[in-house]
């Protein structure tokens, strides 16, 4: 499942073909993804330039001329494949069109946009631009993990008095945007922080040193992602998921990598979903 540093690629990646270019036909094959599209969404598309591409969480915000906003949220399984050679960046010939091809964008520079998405858990939908922020799916999430809003007293405050696991409340949206199962456990484990510690235990001082970690973890990824569309020439088109080594996440068994620990990575399961953490290190 894509989290922030994936969709941060898939938008970047996104950029060249389709910020200042217009949409010149928009081709929706389905009534529906997770929710159902809205009304006529190809004429609302058809014909507009997209002033510029932003995210926000884990979602592709596009901003038309018109004064709309097209949210792209890749779900589970949805994939951006970017073809034709917009300003000869890249020669990807349009492919044959697959089953899962929900929409396909055609820019007039000759990008071939496709979303594609077997499981269909993605979402589209066209937002007033002036009020994006204030819709129902952005309205209820927190400051952004690599923004000016999200602070050292931000989390202390968000922290004090949580009976709640550590790893819950940085997967709670409402807390951080953005953050995803991946990440939490690595920044846990660069913390030294236990996935089990209740949040409104850990001193104030040790939640401080989780902001820099956060953003530490989710910068370096972005970074492997940017690396990984240097080789969009050759990789196809496909945007957003690319090789990351991480430290403890889906390593059970394995030696711990921090300097000088001797501990073993182990998995427990909280709220359904796995956590991976080094008893000897993670306090
Ligand atoms: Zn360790």
């Amino acid at each position: 499942m894509p989290e922030l540093p994936e969709v941060e690629t898939v938008m970047r990646g996104l950029a060249p073909s389709m910020e200042g270019a217009v949409i010149a036909k928009a081709q929706i094959n389905r009534p529906d993804l997770r929710w159902p599209f809205p009304d006529r969404m190809s004429e609302r598309l058809t014909g507009q330039r997209v002033e510029r591409l932003r995210r926000r969480s884990k979602y592709i915000l596009a901003d038309l001329a018109s004064g709309e906003t097209l949210l792209i949220h890749l779900g589970m399984s949805g994939r951006m494949l970017v073809s034709g050679d917009p300003l000869g960046q890249f020669v990807h010939d349009h492919p044959q069109a697959e089953k899962h091809d929900h929409v396909v964008l055609d820019m007039d520079n000759g990008a071939r946009i496709t979303f594609n998405d077997p499981r269909r858990f993605g979402a589209m939908d066209l937002l007033d631009t002036a009020t994006a922020e204030d819709s129902k799916l952005l309205a209820v999430l927190g400051p952004e993990p690599l923004g000016n809003q999200f602070s050292e007293n931000y989390l202390t405050a968000a922290f004090k008095g949580k009976n709640t696991p550590v790893k819950s409340a940085l997967l709670d949206q409402g807390i951080i945007a953005g953050l995803g199962n991946i990440y939490v456990c690595e920044t846990l484990h660069r913390a030294g922080i236990s996935p089990k510690r209740k949040a409104g235990q850990i001193a104030g001082r040790k939640v401080a040193t989780l902001v820099p970690i956060i953003r530490e973890v989710l910068s370096d990824a972005i970074e492997a992602g940017g690396s990984s569309l240097k080789d969009f020439r050759s990789a196809g088109g496909e945007l957003g998921y690319f090789q990351h080594r991480f430290d403890v996440y889906d390593r059970e068994g394995a030696p711990c990598k921090r300097d000088g620990c001797d501990g073993v990575v182990a998995r427990i399961v909280q709220s359904g979903r796995s956590s991976f953490y080094c008893p000897r290190c993670q306090r």
